[in-house]
């Protein structure tokens, strides 16, 4: 799909689109507006919005701070609420600079320059499939969120114990409306807890749909009176919100570079390199796919969530599984991910571990078919099974370790990342905790 300037202006015309809201995401991934009235709508479409950097996280220092906005017009969505007195549509923008060349402080111009990585070596599309997961929660009389579930269901339950489910299914027809195809949607494992899974695309469009999916979820659940949450572990003892990401590396539109007739089990060579590749830096890998301190609640044994780096072709517990359909569909599931994970990051940081995994040639370890959790420490070393990080702090060491996955990111957003997640573990170390009192306290 390719959408022009004049048609845009057709349809700000045809649609009576008031606003303009241009988005962009900053290290952190979080989704940034500027909302502009439709007066500006040249200006807009000949990237002559500007905005002040500094006041962005992971962005630039005082004296660089003049950004533009350059819109992607195929990210072209027309939003389908709040349009009494006109419509708001968004364009999704790549950062330049007041030179007009891209910022590299910007994610989204990262992962496209790793995509052209990409082509480079001959492939043409990285589709990524995400399985993004979610809390429902009671907002209080004050619309403030609560962690009050509301409801009491189950995997794949219905109504009436699943309360959520009209609000689930109401988020479904506004995505549809927007163009996603959305795939399934069920209540999770634990209460309160939803997966929508929406059909695959190409990493950057892909990356763009996790964005605009987070916001048109949080939309719809405010008017059910619900606060819809992405953060990994909202509560202790039932499982954690996960964004499994599927994938598979194509070369046209009707090859799978993963899928070989006569492979083993159907998998080519270069599926099994870049698996290795996502094996190998697995551990460099977490602190992009788990950016957070609660993350690594998350990662804990006893709540479908990885712990250990192993791959299986049968078997949901591993790091990574390899789902069985083959074809078009042949694909790797990469499992630790989390919905606060920056997708721009990480399907960029994803996409160079699978590579450098093919241009190196390398060779998995044997797939794990068995429980890796009822193994002893001693069999689990025997098996050459590593575990993930267990901390931020952790996983950002490893990540420091890591050239390929630093490389991932460049060295302007390495930075800027690195430095807003040690402020962020810094300030927890510092923090005591109610767990803490409660076995200290008057133990002591
Ligand atoms: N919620 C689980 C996680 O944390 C995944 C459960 C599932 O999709 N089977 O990853
Ligand atoms: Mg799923
Ligand atoms: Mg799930
Ligand atoms: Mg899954």
């Amino acid at each position: 799909k390719t959408i022009t300037a004049e048609e845009i202006r057709q349809s700000v015309k045809e649609e009576n689109v008031k606003f303009l809201r241009l988005m962009f995401t900053d290290v952190n991934g979080i989704i940034k507006n500027v909302e502009v009235p439709v007066s500006q709508l040249e200006k807009v479409l000949t990237n002559k919005i500007a905005f002040d950097g500094s006041s962005i996280d992971g962005f630039v220092r005082i004296e660089e701070s003049d950004m533009r906005l350059y819109p992607d017009f195929d990210t072209w969505l027309l939003f389908p609420w709040g349009n009494e007195h006109g419509k708001v549509a968004r364009l999704i923008c790549s950062v330049h600079k007041s030179d007009g060349t891209p910022f590299a402080g910007d994610p989204r111009n990262n992962l496209i320059r790793v995509v052209d990585k990409m082509k480079k070596a001959g492939f043409s599309a990285f589709n990524i499939g995400p399985e993004p997961e979610f809390f429902l929660f009671k907002l209080d009389e004050n619309g403030q969120p609560t962690t009050k579930l509301n409801d009491k269901g189950s995997y794949f339950d219905f109504a009436p114990l699943d309360l959520g489910e009209n609000c689930r299914r109401d988020i479904v027809l506004e995505l549809e409306k927007m163009g996603f195809e959305v795939e399934a949607s069920h209540h999770e494992v634990a209460p309160g807890q939803h997966e929508i899974d929406f059909k695959y695309a190409d990493a950057l469009a892909a990356a763009d749909n996790i964005q605009t999916f987070k916001l048109v979820v949080k939309s719809i659940a405010r008017k059910y009176g619900l606060y819809a949450t992405f953060m990994p572990k909202p509560l202790q003892g039932i499982n954690g919100s996960g964004m499994h990401i599927n994938m598979s590396l194509f070369t046209d539109e009707k090859n799978n570079a993963f899928f070989s007739e006569t492979g083993d089990d159907q998998l080519s060579e270069t599926a099994m390199h870049f698996l290795a590749g996502l094996l190998e830096h697995a551990r460099g890998l977490t602190a992009i796919n788990n950016p957070t301190v609660n993350s690594y609640k998350r990662l804990v044994p006893g709540f479908e969530a990885p712990v250990y780096i192993a791959w299986s072709g049968t078997n949901r517990s591993p790091l990574i599984r390899v789902p069985q359909s083959r074809g078009l569909s042949t694909r790797l599931e990469l499992r630790s991910v989390d919905p606060t994970a920056n997708p721009y990051l990480a399907i960029a940081a994803i996409l160079e571990a699978g590579l450098d995994g093919v241009s190196n040639g390398l060779t998995p370890e044997d797939a794990i078919d068995r429980n890796i959790y009822r193994m002893q420490d001693t069999e689990r070393k025997a098996n050459h099974i590593q575990d993930l990080p267990s901390t931020l702090h952790n996983a950002l060491k490893d990540l420091s370790k890591d050239p390929v996955i630093k490389g991932a990111l460049g060295e302007h957003l390495y930075q800027s990342f690195k430095d807003s997640k040690n402020l962020e573990w810094a300030a927890y170390r510092q923090s005591v905790s109610e767990w803490e009192r409660d076995q200290y306290l008057e133990l002591y």
